[in-house]
């Protein structure tokens, strides 16, 4: 089964939004072992469109089209569709009784354009669910599909997931299945982590089966996937247990979080910061944070987690000096320091009357800073008396990327402290 994506949308042409649905999409299908040889980006143009759609489907079996299916004028995707198919749109009566009822749940007009969501190429259908407005279209062409979907990332990804994903898996029809296990990592780069699985990555590569790929991302540290295909379900997932037992044997304490399924893929269920929380709620305990060069990054970091309220407590943004003096009662001087960055997280805890304390304090850049150069940061946990603190060397690295990576080790510190796991 050979898939292409094609991102419609005149603004990614401008370069005024990033295609990230197309990433999203390639890794999604590559997951489920589904080939994509191709990705196309282009503009709201009806000819342009059309051309692109009949290229794709001449070397696929699959299309998959995301963007310029509103209600707006510049939204030609489905007559593209429609042309590339020779038929007609026809308005589906029992699609637009559907999308008006959900315009009326959500107290919004329905006017005439909304309608024209539910023209449908003659001979496609829409998709079952819709989210947002609109559903999406799957749409035969003789063996081959064009599968359409909104372009608005939330709506795209669950409409793939629930309607295009299972009748591409469904259409594939081979016997075999497919299962996934994702060990996330944090505290060693790619090459240490391929240094480490030597052994595995020599074996699998005379085996063919499971296979390992490694993800990096900045935010998140490194994603080794495995993958594992069998004829049945329960043998797949044997072959990939068994071998999921043995690279994680080899990773060891850099693994942060696991994915145990194909449907566990959601990277912000496994953040360093969804981690750290559940493995505090577990245990009752709650957090503080006191925060200078994030300026407010970790406990934004930490809101983000649904259910976050049961553990963090809040933090206080201690930007200026004398607010870390004055709030925290640092002892005046530098306030780049392990001593200061102990001190802080233990006042925050106090303060904010929570079990556990994290603190930061350090040189984001681009200029030094008491002497420092830019990268060099401090940072503490404190749990009851038992307390640790570190000087990372983030140098050379872009000030965001400074703030990002100070509140992603922290949470991994805090992480090795409540596992009783050793801090480099
Ligand atoms: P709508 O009903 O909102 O008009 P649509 O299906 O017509 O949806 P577009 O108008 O193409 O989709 O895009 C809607 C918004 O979705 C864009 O403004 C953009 O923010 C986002 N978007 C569209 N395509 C992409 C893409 N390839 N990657 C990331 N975001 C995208
Ligand atoms: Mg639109």
């Amino acid at each position: 089964m050979r898939c292409e994506i094609v991102a419609v949308g005149t603004e990614l042409l401008l370069g005024q939004i990033v295609d990230t649905n197309s990433t999203w999409l390639a890794e999604r299908l590559a997951v489920f072992g589904l080939d994509c040889y191709f990705q196309t980006r282009v503009g709201d143009n009806l000819v342009r469109i059309e051309e692109t759609l009949r290229l794709a489907l001449s070397r696929a079996d699959a299309v998959i089209v995301c963007g310029g299916l509103g209600p707006t004028q510049d939204d030609i995707t489905r007559q593209a569709i429609a042309n590339v198919m020779g038929v007609p749109l026809r308005r589906d009566p029992a699609l637009v009784a559907r999308i008006e009822a959900i315009f009326h749940q959500r107290n919004r007009p329905f006017t005439d354009n909304n309608a024209m969501q539910a023209d449908v190429p003659v001979g496609a259908r829409p998709t079952a669910t819709i989210a947002g407005t609109a559903p999406g279209l799957i749409c035969p062409l003789g063996e081959k599909s064009i599968y359409a979907l909104p372009g608005v990332p939330w709506e795209m990804r669950t409409l793939f997931e629930s309607d295009v994903l299972p009748d591409l898996l469904q259409r594939r029809g081979d016997a075999a299945t497919i299962v996934n296990h994702t060990l996330y990592c944090l505290g060693a780069g790619e090459s240490a982590i391929a240094a480490r699985l030597a052994p595995r990555l020599q074996a699998l590569d005379v085996s063919g089966n499971p296979t390992i790929a490694f993800l990096a991302s900045d935010v998140y540290g490194i994603r080794v996937r495995l993958t594992a295909k069998a004829a049945n379900a329960a043998e797949a997932q044997r072959v990939l247990e068994k071998e999921a037992r043995e690279v994680r044997a080899l990773l060891g304490d850099i693994v942060f979080s696991e994915g145990r399924n194909e449907n566990d893929h959601d990277p912000a269920h496994h953040s360093p910061e969804a981690v750290v929380l559940r493995l505090l709620a577990e245990r009752g305990k709650t957090l503080a944070v006191a925060e200078s060069l994030t300026g407010g990054g970790i406990g934004t970091r930490l809101t983000s987690v649904a259910g976050a309220s049961r553990v963090f407590r809040g933090g206080i943004i201690a930007y200026a000096s004398d607010v870390k003096f004055e709030t925290l009662d640092v002892p005046p001087g530098p306030v780049v320091s392990e001593e200061v960055a102990t001190r802080m997280a233990r006042n925050v805890r106090q303060i904010l009357h929570a079990d556990v304390g994290l603190a930061a304090t350090g040189v984001a850049g681009p200029d030094s800073q008491e002497g420092l150069s830019p990268g060099t940061v401090c940072v503490a946990v404190v749990i009851g008396n038992d307390i640790v603190a570190r000087t990372l060397n983030l140098a050379e690295r872009p000030r965001e990327q400074v703030r990002t990576l100070t509140a992603t080790w922290l949470f991994d510190m805090l992480r090795r402290k409540i596992l009783g796991f050793p801090v480099p």
